[in-house]
Protein backbone atom coordinates (compact mmCIF):
# COMPACT_ATOMS: atom_id res chain seq x y z
CA UNK A 1 0.00 0.00 0.00
CA UNK A 2 1.27 3.45 -0.71
CA UNK A 3 1.00 5.77 1.98
CA UNK A 4 2.00 9.79 2.59
CA UNK A 5 1.91 10.53 5.63
CA UNK A 6 1.73 13.73 7.34
CA UNK A 7 2.42 14.31 10.87
CA UNK A 8 0.98 18.39 11.86
CA UNK A 9 1.81 17.92 15.46
CA UNK A 10 5.29 18.57 14.87
CA UNK A 11 4.25 21.79 12.76
CA UNK A 12 5.38 24.11 15.55
CA UNK A 13 8.99 23.44 16.45
CA UNK A 14 10.62 25.93 17.79
CA UNK A 15 14.18 24.69 17.53
CA UNK A 16 15.56 23.44 14.38
CA UNK A 17 14.03 19.65 14.53
CA UNK A 18 15.71 17.49 12.02
CA UNK A 19 15.03 13.76 11.27
CA UNK A 20 17.36 12.39 13.47
CA UNK A 21 15.78 13.92 16.28
CA UNK A 22 12.41 13.44 14.83
CA UNK A 23 14.10 9.85 14.89
CA UNK A 24 14.87 9.99 18.71
CA UNK A 25 11.72 12.04 20.10
CA UNK A 26 9.01 10.02 18.09
CA UNK A 27 10.42 6.58 18.00
CA UNK A 28 7.22 4.69 17.80
CA UNK A 29 5.94 7.61 15.40
CA UNK A 30 8.95 6.54 13.47
CA UNK A 31 8.79 2.99 13.66
CA UNK A 32 5.16 3.05 12.68
CA UNK A 33 6.35 4.86 9.61
CA UNK A 34 8.50 2.45 8.61
CA UNK A 35 6.01 -0.40 9.08
CA UNK A 36 3.42 1.07 6.86
CA UNK A 37 5.93 1.42 3.93
CA UNK A 38 5.82 4.77 4.31
CA UNK A 39 6.61 6.79 0.73
CA UNK A 40 6.00 10.26 -0.40
CA UNK A 41 8.75 13.53 -0.52
CA UNK A 42 10.62 14.12 2.48
CA UNK A 43 9.61 17.51 3.56
CA UNK A 44 12.08 19.23 5.92
CA UNK A 45 11.00 22.83 7.77
CA UNK A 46 12.94 25.99 8.49
CA UNK A 47 14.31 26.41 11.92
CA UNK A 48 12.04 28.14 13.98
CA UNK A 49 9.16 28.03 11.46
CA UNK A 50 6.45 26.12 11.40
CA UNK A 51 7.80 22.48 10.11
CA UNK A 52 5.78 20.54 8.11
CA UNK A 53 6.92 16.79 7.75
CA UNK A 54 8.89 13.60 6.89
CA UNK A 55 7.37 10.51 5.33
CA UNK A 56 10.60 8.59 4.28
CA UNK A 57 12.38 8.05 7.73
CA UNK A 58 14.94 5.83 5.90
CA UNK A 59 16.62 8.41 4.05
CA UNK A 60 16.04 10.83 6.89
CA UNK A 61 17.78 8.87 9.13
CA UNK A 62 20.92 8.22 6.40
CA UNK A 63 20.63 11.82 6.21
CA UNK A 64 20.81 13.05 9.29
CA UNK A 65 24.58 11.82 10.20
CA UNK A 66 26.63 14.63 11.80
CA UNK A 67 27.94 17.18 8.65
CA UNK A 68 31.31 17.94 9.32
CA UNK A 69 31.37 20.82 11.54
CA UNK A 70 28.06 20.18 12.93
CA UNK A 71 28.20 17.55 15.65
CA UNK A 72 24.50 17.86 16.91
CA UNK A 73 23.83 16.63 13.27
CA UNK A 74 21.68 19.77 12.53
CA UNK A 75 21.30 20.70 9.02
CA UNK A 76 19.42 23.48 7.62
CA UNK A 77 16.71 22.06 5.37
CA UNK A 78 18.36 23.79 2.04
CA UNK A 79 21.42 21.50 3.20
CA UNK A 80 19.60 18.42 2.64
CA UNK A 81 18.58 19.52 -0.73
CA UNK A 82 21.86 20.44 -1.75
CA UNK A 83 23.47 17.60 -0.24
CA UNK A 84 20.72 15.45 -1.92
CA UNK A 85 22.11 17.09 -5.38
CA UNK A 86 25.89 16.91 -4.74
CA UNK A 87 25.09 12.84 -4.17
CA UNK A 88 23.29 12.92 -7.54
CA UNK A 89 26.46 14.97 -9.38
CA UNK A 90 28.51 11.87 -7.67
CA UNK A 91 26.68 8.98 -8.79
CA UNK A 92 26.21 10.55 -12.47
CA UNK A 93 28.81 8.47 -13.96
CA UNK A 94 28.23 5.22 -12.65
CA UNK A 95 24.61 5.35 -13.00
CA UNK A 96 23.81 7.60 -15.82
CA UNK A 97 20.68 9.12 -13.67
CA UNK A 98 20.41 13.04 -13.98
CA UNK A 99 18.95 15.11 -11.29
CA UNK A 100 17.27 18.70 -11.29
CA UNK A 101 16.24 21.31 -8.55
CA UNK A 102 13.20 23.35 -8.27
CA UNK A 103 12.19 26.52 -7.12
CA UNK A 104 8.39 26.98 -5.39
CA UNK A 105 7.96 30.39 -4.13
CA UNK A 106 4.97 32.45 -3.19
CA UNK A 107 4.63 35.69 -6.40
CA UNK A 108 3.34 38.18 -3.70
CA UNK A 109 4.50 37.22 -0.01
CA UNK A 110 4.23 41.11 1.18
CA UNK A 111 0.68 41.16 -0.01
CA UNK A 112 -0.43 37.38 1.47
CA UNK A 113 1.25 38.96 4.78
CA UNK A 114 -0.56 42.63 4.43
CA UNK A 115 -4.16 40.68 3.97
CA UNK A 116 -4.08 37.48 5.97
CA UNK A 117 -1.40 38.25 8.70
CA UNK A 118 1.91 36.17 8.87
CA UNK A 119 0.65 33.39 11.10
CA UNK A 120 -1.77 32.83 8.49
CA UNK A 121 0.72 33.16 5.86
CA UNK A 122 3.02 30.61 7.57
CA UNK A 123 0.19 28.35 8.02
CA UNK A 124 -0.63 28.54 4.16
CA UNK A 125 3.40 27.52 3.94
CA UNK A 126 2.53 24.51 5.21
CA UNK A 127 -0.15 23.49 3.13
CA UNK A 128 1.30 24.72 0.41
CA UNK A 129 4.51 21.61 1.52
CA UNK A 130 1.81 19.04 1.62
CA UNK A 131 0.60 20.43 -1.75
CA UNK A 132 4.15 20.32 -3.18
CA UNK A 133 5.14 16.38 -1.53
CA UNK A 134 1.58 15.01 -2.89
CA UNK A 135 2.36 15.54 -6.31
CA UNK A 136 6.40 14.48 -6.26
CA UNK A 137 7.65 10.55 -6.25
CA UNK A 138 9.13 8.78 -3.46
CA UNK A 139 12.42 9.90 -3.61
CA UNK A 140 12.41 13.61 -4.39
CA UNK A 141 12.83 15.68 -1.18
CA UNK A 142 11.38 19.06 -0.72
CA UNK A 143 12.84 21.91 2.27
CA UNK A 144 11.74 24.57 2.84
CA UNK A 145 14.42 27.45 2.20
CA UNK A 146 12.98 30.53 3.92
CA UNK A 147 9.21 32.14 4.88
CA UNK A 148 8.10 31.80 1.47
CA UNK A 149 9.91 29.42 -0.57
CA UNK A 150 10.43 25.79 -0.66
CA UNK A 151 13.43 23.94 -3.09
CA UNK A 152 13.27 19.97 -4.52
CA UNK A 153 15.72 18.07 -5.49
CA UNK A 154 14.31 15.62 -8.35
CA UNK A 155 15.77 11.74 -7.31
CA UNK A 156 18.03 10.89 -10.19
CA UNK A 157 16.68 9.38 -13.39
CA UNK A 158 18.00 8.42 -16.30
CA UNK A 159 15.68 10.41 -18.89
CA UNK A 160 15.74 13.80 -16.72
CA UNK A 161 15.38 16.22 -19.15
CA UNK A 162 13.78 20.03 -19.86
CA UNK A 163 10.05 18.10 -20.76
CA UNK A 164 10.17 15.68 -17.60
CA UNK A 165 11.06 18.30 -15.37
CA UNK A 166 8.47 20.94 -16.99
CA UNK A 167 5.70 18.40 -16.32
CA UNK A 168 6.29 18.51 -12.91
CA UNK A 169 6.66 22.06 -12.74
CA UNK A 170 3.52 22.11 -14.02
CA UNK A 171 1.92 20.15 -11.55
CA UNK A 172 3.19 21.95 -8.70
CA UNK A 173 1.78 25.02 -9.78
CA UNK A 174 -1.52 23.41 -10.72
CA UNK A 175 -1.74 21.94 -6.61
CA UNK A 176 -1.11 25.05 -5.48
CA UNK A 177 -4.10 26.60 -7.43
CA UNK A 178 -6.60 25.50 -5.31
CA UNK A 179 -7.25 28.02 -2.49
CA UNK A 180 -5.99 27.07 1.00
CA UNK A 181 -8.47 27.00 4.01
CA UNK A 182 -7.42 28.55 7.58
CA UNK A 183 -10.02 28.92 10.04
CA UNK A 184 -12.86 30.51 8.54
CA UNK A 185 -10.75 32.35 6.08
CA UNK A 186 -9.86 30.97 2.14
CA UNK A 187 -6.35 31.96 1.27
CA UNK A 188 -5.55 32.45 -2.32
CA UNK A 189 -1.89 32.21 -3.20
CA UNK A 190 -0.28 32.18 -6.44
CA UNK A 191 3.25 30.43 -7.11
CA UNK A 192 5.56 30.82 -9.39
CA UNK A 193 8.18 27.95 -10.16
CA UNK A 194 12.12 28.25 -11.96
CA UNK A 195 13.81 24.71 -12.16
CA UNK A 196 17.95 23.95 -13.27
CA UNK A 197 18.38 20.65 -14.43
CA UNK A 198 21.51 18.95 -12.98
CA UNK A 199 22.63 18.81 -16.79
CA UNK A 200 22.48 22.86 -17.94
CA UNK A 201 23.93 23.63 -13.99
CA UNK A 202 26.55 26.42 -14.51
CA UNK A 203 28.68 24.43 -11.82
CA UNK A 204 28.53 20.63 -10.78
CA UNK A 205 27.59 21.26 -7.11
CA UNK A 206 24.55 21.29 -5.18
CA UNK A 207 24.37 25.13 -4.02
CA UNK A 208 25.40 25.84 -7.75
CA UNK A 209 22.28 24.15 -8.94
CA UNK A 210 19.82 25.64 -5.83
CA UNK A 211 21.26 28.68 -6.93
CA UNK A 212 20.74 28.77 -10.85
CA UNK A 213 17.24 27.04 -9.91
CA UNK A 214 16.56 29.94 -7.80
CA UNK A 215 17.61 32.43 -10.48
CA UNK A 216 14.87 31.09 -12.53
CA UNK A 217 12.42 31.05 -9.87
CA UNK A 218 13.00 35.20 -9.59
CA UNK A 219 12.97 34.97 -13.41
CA UNK A 220 9.69 33.44 -13.43
CA UNK A 221 7.99 35.39 -10.52
CA UNK A 222 9.22 38.42 -13.07
CA UNK A 223 7.24 37.22 -15.40
CA UNK A 224 4.72 36.10 -13.26
CA UNK A 225 2.26 35.47 -11.80
CA UNK A 226 1.95 31.50 -11.90
CA UNK A 227 5.41 31.55 -14.19
CA UNK A 228 7.35 29.08 -14.73
CA UNK A 229 11.14 29.24 -16.10
CA UNK A 230 13.97 26.88 -16.70
CA UNK A 231 17.63 28.39 -15.75
CA UNK A 232 19.55 29.30 -18.61
CA UNK A 233 22.78 31.20 -19.21
CA UNK A 234 21.04 34.11 -20.47
CA UNK A 235 19.26 34.21 -16.60
CA UNK A 236 22.57 33.86 -15.55
CA UNK A 237 24.22 36.57 -17.32
CA UNK A 238 21.15 39.12 -16.14
CA UNK A 239 21.21 38.30 -12.88
CA UNK A 240 25.24 38.93 -12.74
CA UNK A 241 24.38 42.29 -14.41
CA UNK A 242 21.62 43.30 -12.10
CA UNK A 243 23.83 42.14 -9.30
CA UNK A 244 26.49 44.62 -10.14
CA UNK A 245 23.84 47.52 -10.62
CA UNK A 246 22.58 46.32 -6.92
CA UNK A 247 26.22 46.55 -5.87
CA UNK A 248 26.60 50.25 -7.23
CA UNK A 249 22.76 51.53 -6.42
CA UNK A 250 23.87 51.14 -2.99
CA UNK A 251 27.41 52.50 -2.88
CA UNK A 252 25.69 55.37 -4.97
CA UNK A 253 23.45 55.98 -2.42
CA UNK A 254 26.64 56.18 0.36
CA UNK A 255 28.80 57.95 -1.63
CA UNK A 256 26.21 61.07 -2.71
CA UNK A 257 25.72 60.61 -6.15
CA UNK A 258 22.19 59.71 -5.78
CA UNK A 259 20.53 63.22 -4.88
CA UNK A 260 17.26 65.10 -5.14
CA UNK A 261 16.41 67.17 -7.84
CA UNK A 262 13.29 69.51 -7.23
CA UNK A 263 10.71 70.04 -9.47
CA UNK A 264 8.55 73.86 -8.71
CA UNK A 265 5.05 73.50 -8.11
CA UNK A 266 2.80 76.93 -8.77
CA UNK A 267 -0.49 78.45 -6.99
CA UNK A 268 -2.83 79.15 -10.05
CA UNK A 269 -4.49 81.88 -8.31
CA UNK A 270 -1.12 84.03 -7.60
CA UNK A 271 1.80 82.37 -9.89
CA UNK A 272 3.44 82.10 -6.35
CA UNK A 273 6.10 79.02 -6.00
CA UNK A 274 3.65 76.77 -3.88
CA UNK A 275 6.68 74.30 -3.27
CA UNK A 276 9.19 72.01 -4.96
CA UNK A 277 8.89 68.18 -5.05
CA UNK A 278 12.20 66.18 -4.58
CA UNK A 279 12.70 63.40 -7.23
CA UNK A 280 15.48 61.16 -6.89
CA UNK A 281 18.80 61.41 -9.88
CA UNK A 282 21.47 59.07 -9.72
CA UNK A 283 24.54 61.53 -11.40
CA UNK A 284 25.95 58.37 -12.67
CA UNK A 285 29.56 58.89 -12.97
CA UNK A 286 29.72 57.18 -16.79
CA UNK A 287 25.71 57.05 -17.62
CA UNK A 288 25.08 60.99 -16.71
CA UNK A 289 22.04 61.43 -15.18
CA UNK A 290 20.06 58.46 -14.45
CA UNK A 291 15.90 58.69 -13.65
CA UNK A 292 14.10 56.64 -10.97
CA UNK A 293 12.68 54.46 -13.71
CA UNK A 294 16.63 53.59 -14.40
CA UNK A 295 17.44 52.75 -10.50
CA UNK A 296 14.27 52.56 -8.26
CA UNK A 297 13.49 48.73 -8.94
CA UNK A 298 17.61 47.70 -8.22
CA UNK A 299 16.98 50.09 -5.13
CA UNK A 300 13.37 48.29 -4.06
CA UNK A 301 15.10 44.74 -5.17
CA UNK A 302 18.14 45.38 -2.91
CA UNK A 303 15.73 46.09 0.15
CA UNK A 304 17.11 49.95 0.18
CA UNK A 305 13.65 51.91 -0.18
CA UNK A 306 14.19 53.11 3.44
CA UNK A 307 17.51 54.09 2.97
CA UNK A 308 16.69 55.86 -0.41
CA UNK A 309 14.03 57.62 1.74
CA UNK A 310 16.53 59.14 4.41
CA UNK A 311 18.73 60.18 1.74
CA UNK A 312 15.93 62.13 -0.39
CA UNK A 313 14.14 63.29 2.65
CA UNK A 314 17.51 64.41 4.34
CA UNK A 315 18.87 66.46 1.10
CA UNK A 316 14.67 68.22 0.89
CA UNK A 317 15.06 69.51 4.09
CA UNK A 318 18.23 70.85 3.83
CA UNK A 319 17.47 72.64 0.62
CA UNK A 320 14.31 73.95 2.80
CA UNK A 321 16.99 75.53 5.01
CA UNK A 322 18.85 77.01 2.16
CA UNK A 323 15.90 78.71 0.58
CA UNK A 324 15.07 80.11 4.00
CA UNK A 325 18.84 81.46 5.01
CA UNK A 326 18.73 83.01 1.36
CA UNK A 327 15.79 84.78 1.89
CA UNK A 328 13.73 82.61 -1.24
CA UNK A 329 9.95 82.05 0.09
CA UNK A 330 9.61 78.06 -0.78
CA UNK A 331 6.76 77.52 1.76
CA UNK A 332 7.05 73.60 1.35
CA UNK A 333 8.92 70.60 0.15
CA UNK A 334 7.19 67.36 -1.25
CA UNK A 335 9.09 63.71 -1.03
CA UNK A 336 7.73 60.55 -2.26
CA UNK A 337 7.14 57.85 0.36
CA UNK A 338 7.48 54.29 -0.89
CA UNK A 339 5.30 51.51 0.47
CA UNK A 340 8.20 49.65 1.98
CA UNK A 341 8.84 53.35 4.08
CA UNK A 342 5.29 53.33 5.60
CA UNK A 343 5.27 50.12 6.86
CA UNK A 344 8.08 50.98 8.72
CA UNK A 345 6.77 51.37 12.62
CA UNK A 346 9.15 53.96 12.99
CA UNK A 347 8.57 56.03 10.71
CA UNK A 348 6.31 59.06 12.43
CA UNK A 349 9.51 59.26 15.01
CA UNK A 350 12.30 59.20 12.53
CA UNK A 351 10.79 62.34 10.55
CA UNK A 352 10.19 64.06 14.15
CA UNK A 353 13.57 63.45 14.40
CA UNK A 354 14.55 64.85 11.37
CA UNK A 355 12.72 67.79 11.17
CA UNK A 356 13.88 68.86 14.63
CA UNK A 357 17.32 68.21 13.76
CA UNK A 358 16.61 70.72 10.87
CA UNK A 359 14.92 73.01 13.18
CA UNK A 360 11.61 73.18 10.10
CA UNK A 361 8.03 73.13 11.22
CA UNK A 362 5.95 69.96 10.27
CA UNK A 363 3.78 71.83 7.97
CA UNK A 364 7.13 72.75 5.76
CA UNK A 365 7.17 68.96 4.74
CA UNK A 366 4.68 67.32 2.19
CA UNK A 367 4.29 63.78 2.39
CA UNK A 368 3.25 61.95 -1.17
CA UNK A 369 1.64 58.91 -0.94
CA UNK A 370 0.50 57.04 -4.10
CA UNK A 371 -3.03 56.18 -4.22
CA UNK A 372 -2.49 52.66 -4.96
CA UNK A 373 -0.55 52.42 -1.07
CA UNK A 374 -3.83 54.01 0.02
CA UNK A 375 -6.14 51.74 -1.05
CA UNK A 376 -4.03 49.03 0.95
CA UNK A 377 -6.19 50.24 4.30
CA UNK A 378 -6.03 46.85 5.76
CA UNK A 379 -2.19 47.19 6.70
CA UNK A 380 -2.42 48.71 10.27
CA UNK A 381 1.23 50.28 10.66
CA UNK A 382 0.42 52.22 7.17
CA UNK A 383 -2.94 52.96 8.63
CA UNK A 384 -1.10 54.33 11.58
CA UNK A 385 1.56 55.91 9.98
CA UNK A 386 -0.40 58.27 7.83
CA UNK A 387 -2.61 59.09 10.65
CA UNK A 388 0.21 59.80 12.80
CA UNK A 389 2.16 61.92 10.09
CA UNK A 390 -1.03 64.12 9.72
CA UNK A 391 -1.58 64.73 13.69
CA UNK A 392 2.30 65.78 13.67
CA UNK A 393 0.76 68.43 10.86
CA UNK A 394 2.84 67.25 7.48
CA UNK A 395 0.49 67.58 4.82
CA UNK A 396 -0.70 64.78 2.66
CA UNK A 397 -0.66 64.72 -0.95
CA UNK A 398 -2.58 61.62 -2.77
CA UNK A 399 0.02 61.03 -5.80
CA UNK A 400 -0.97 59.82 -9.11
CA UNK A 401 -4.71 60.33 -8.39
CA UNK A 402 -7.32 58.26 -10.62
CA UNK A 403 -4.86 55.29 -11.23
CA UNK A 404 -5.47 53.54 -7.85
CA UNK A 405 -8.73 52.78 -6.18
CA UNK A 406 -8.15 54.78 -2.98
CA UNK A 407 -11.82 55.54 -1.47
CA UNK A 408 -13.80 58.33 -0.53
CA UNK A 409 -13.30 57.32 3.22
CA UNK A 410 -9.88 56.84 2.99
CA UNK A 411 -9.49 59.88 1.63
CA UNK A 412 -11.35 61.83 4.63
CA UNK A 413 -9.90 59.22 7.42
CA UNK A 414 -6.38 60.31 6.15
CA UNK A 415 -6.45 63.94 6.41
CA UNK A 416 -5.56 64.00 2.86
CA UNK A 417 -4.57 67.77 2.22
CA UNK A 418 -4.23 67.26 -1.49
CA UNK A 419 -5.13 65.11 -4.51
CA UNK A 420 -2.12 64.85 -7.48
CA UNK A 421 -4.24 64.44 -10.49
CA UNK A 422 -2.52 62.29 -12.58
CA UNK A 423 -0.78 63.06 -15.96
CA UNK A 424 -3.06 60.83 -17.78
CA UNK A 425 -6.03 62.99 -17.04
CA UNK A 426 -4.47 66.47 -17.66
CA UNK A 427 -2.76 65.48 -21.16
CA UNK A 428 -5.00 67.45 -23.65
CA UNK A 429 -6.99 68.52 -21.23
CA UNK A 430 -7.32 72.26 -23.26
CA UNK A 431 -8.52 70.23 -26.08
CA UNK A 432 -10.37 66.80 -25.05
CA UNK A 433 -13.18 66.95 -23.99
CA UNK A 434 -13.31 63.72 -22.17
CA UNK A 435 -10.61 64.83 -20.31
CA UNK A 436 -11.91 68.16 -19.11
CA UNK A 437 -15.41 65.98 -17.81
CA UNK A 438 -12.65 63.88 -16.13
CA UNK A 439 -10.63 66.79 -14.94
CA UNK A 440 -13.95 68.87 -13.61
CA UNK A 441 -15.41 65.79 -11.86
CA UNK A 442 -12.48 65.65 -9.92
CA UNK A 443 -11.88 69.21 -9.00
CA UNK A 444 -15.63 69.33 -7.94
CA UNK A 445 -15.37 66.47 -5.55
CA UNK A 446 -11.96 67.46 -3.85
CA UNK A 447 -13.71 71.23 -3.33
CA UNK A 448 -16.85 69.44 -2.31
CA UNK A 449 -14.35 67.32 0.25
CA UNK A 450 -12.57 70.56 1.10
CA UNK A 451 -9.28 69.71 -0.21
CA UNK A 452 -6.79 71.22 -2.57
CA UNK A 453 -5.74 70.19 -6.00
CA UNK A 454 -2.28 69.76 -8.60
CA UNK A 455 -2.47 68.92 -11.73
CA UNK A 456 0.93 66.96 -12.40
CA UNK A 457 2.77 66.59 -15.56
CA UNK A 458 1.75 70.03 -17.17
CA UNK A 459 3.54 70.09 -20.54
CA UNK A 460 1.94 73.17 -22.49
CA UNK A 461 0.54 76.58 -21.62
CA UNK A 462 -3.01 75.77 -23.22
CA UNK A 463 -2.97 72.97 -20.01
CA UNK A 464 -1.54 75.38 -17.66
CA UNK A 465 -4.51 78.01 -18.54
CA UNK A 466 -7.20 75.52 -18.77
CA UNK A 467 -6.50 74.28 -15.45
CA UNK A 468 -6.27 77.20 -13.70
CA UNK A 469 -9.64 78.26 -15.31
CA UNK A 470 -11.23 74.97 -14.71
CA UNK A 471 -10.16 76.00 -10.41
CA UNK A 472 -7.47 73.44 -10.04
CA UNK A 473 -5.51 74.90 -7.13
CA UNK A 474 -1.61 74.00 -7.96
CA UNK A 475 0.18 72.86 -11.16
CA UNK A 476 3.15 71.17 -11.71
CA UNK A 477 5.33 70.23 -15.00
CA UNK A 478 7.31 70.64 -17.86
CA UNK A 479 5.88 74.03 -19.20
CA UNK A 480 6.86 75.46 -15.27
CA UNK A 481 10.58 73.85 -15.17
CA UNK A 482 11.98 70.40 -15.22
CA UNK A 483 13.15 68.82 -12.15
CA UNK A 484 16.41 70.78 -11.74
CA UNK A 485 19.42 70.20 -9.70
CA UNK A 486 19.74 71.81 -6.03
CA UNK A 487 22.41 74.22 -7.26
CA UNK A 488 19.75 75.53 -9.99
CA UNK A 489 16.60 76.42 -7.79
CA UNK A 490 18.22 79.87 -5.90
CA UNK A 491 18.71 81.13 -9.91
CA UNK A 492 15.16 79.81 -10.96
CA UNK A 493 13.39 80.92 -7.90
CA UNK A 494 14.77 84.70 -8.38
CA UNK A 495 13.95 84.67 -12.41
CA UNK A 496 10.52 83.71 -11.66
CA UNK A 497 10.11 86.26 -8.66
CA UNK A 498 11.53 88.92 -11.29
CA UNK A 499 8.83 87.72 -14.48
CA UNK A 500 5.91 87.77 -11.94
CA UNK A 501 6.98 91.16 -10.80
CA UNK A 502 7.30 92.21 -14.21
CA UNK A 503 3.59 91.04 -14.98
CA UNK A 504 2.10 91.96 -11.95
CA UNK A 505 3.59 95.47 -12.82
CA UNK A 506 2.12 95.60 -16.27
CA UNK A 507 -1.35 93.88 -14.89
CA UNK A 508 -0.92 97.32 -12.35
CA UNK A 509 0.05 99.79 -15.50
CA UNK A 510 -3.00 98.40 -17.70
CA UNK A 511 -5.76 98.08 -14.81
P1 LIG B 1 5.92 60.82 -9.50
O1 LIG B 1 5.97 60.97 -8.03
O2 LIG B 1 4.58 60.74 -10.13
O3 LIG B 1 6.75 62.02 -10.06
C1 LIG B 1 6.40 62.75 -11.19
C2 LIG B 1 7.19 62.29 -12.37
O4 LIG B 1 6.74 63.00 -13.52
C3 LIG B 1 8.67 62.61 -12.26
O5 LIG B 1 9.36 61.57 -12.94
C4 LIG B 1 8.80 63.91 -13.04
O6 LIG B 1 10.09 64.14 -13.53
C5 LIG B 1 7.83 63.65 -14.14
N1 LIG B 1 7.30 64.86 -14.72
C6 LIG B 1 7.15 66.07 -14.16
N2 LIG B 1 6.59 66.94 -14.99
C7 LIG B 1 6.35 66.26 -16.15
C8 LIG B 1 5.78 66.63 -17.41
O7 LIG B 1 5.37 67.74 -17.64
N3 LIG B 1 5.70 65.66 -18.35
C9 LIG B 1 6.15 64.41 -18.14
N4 LIG B 1 6.08 63.53 -19.11
N5 LIG B 1 6.70 64.02 -16.94
C10 LIG B 1 6.79 64.95 -15.97
P2 LIG B 1 10.66 60.95 -12.34
O8 LIG B 1 11.47 61.99 -11.66
O9 LIG B 1 11.27 60.13 -13.41
O10 LIG B 1 10.10 60.03 -11.21
C11 LIG B 1 9.34 58.91 -11.51
C12 LIG B 1 8.75 58.32 -10.29
O11 LIG B 1 9.76 57.78 -9.44
C13 LIG B 1 8.02 59.33 -9.43
O12 LIG B 1 6.75 59.53 -9.98
C14 LIG B 1 8.01 58.64 -8.10
O13 LIG B 1 6.94 57.72 -8.03
C15 LIG B 1 9.31 57.88 -8.12
N6 LIG B 1 10.30 58.61 -7.31
C16 LIG B 1 11.04 59.68 -7.63
N7 LIG B 1 11.81 60.05 -6.60
C17 LIG B 1 11.54 59.20 -5.60
C18 LIG B 1 12.00 59.06 -4.25
O14 LIG B 1 12.84 59.84 -3.74
N8 LIG B 1 11.48 58.05 -3.51
C19 LIG B 1 10.54 57.22 -4.02
N9 LIG B 1 10.06 56.25 -3.21
N10 LIG B 1 10.08 57.31 -5.27
C20 LIG B 1 10.57 58.29 -6.04
CA1 LIG C 1 5.23 62.19 -6.56
CA1 LIG D 1 2.68 61.48 -9.56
Amino acid sequence: MIRKQFIPALGRATAPLVEAEFLTLYPALALALLWFGPRGALITGLAGVPMAVLARARAARADARPAAGDAAGRRPPRHLVTAALDRAFASQEETGKASACIVVGLDDPTQLVATYGQEACDRTMDRIGERIAAVLREHDIVGRIDRTRFAVALAPVRRMDLEAVIQIAGRIRAALGEPVSIDAMTVYVSASVGFCLTSRAPERTGPAVLEAADLAFEEARRNGPGGIRAYSTDIGRAALARDALRDQVEAALENGEIVAYFQPQLSTDTGDVAGFEALARWQHPSRGVLTPGDFLPAILAAGLAERLGEVILGQALSALRGWDRAGLRVPQVAVNFSSAELRNPNLAAKLKWELDRFDLAPERLTVEILESVMAETDNDVIVHNITALSRMGCNIDLDDFGTGHASLASIRRFSVGRIKIDRSYVTRVDSDMSQQRMVAAILSMAERLGIETLAEGVETIGEHAHLAQLGCSHVQGFVIARPMALNQTDDWLRTHRAKLDATSGVARRTG
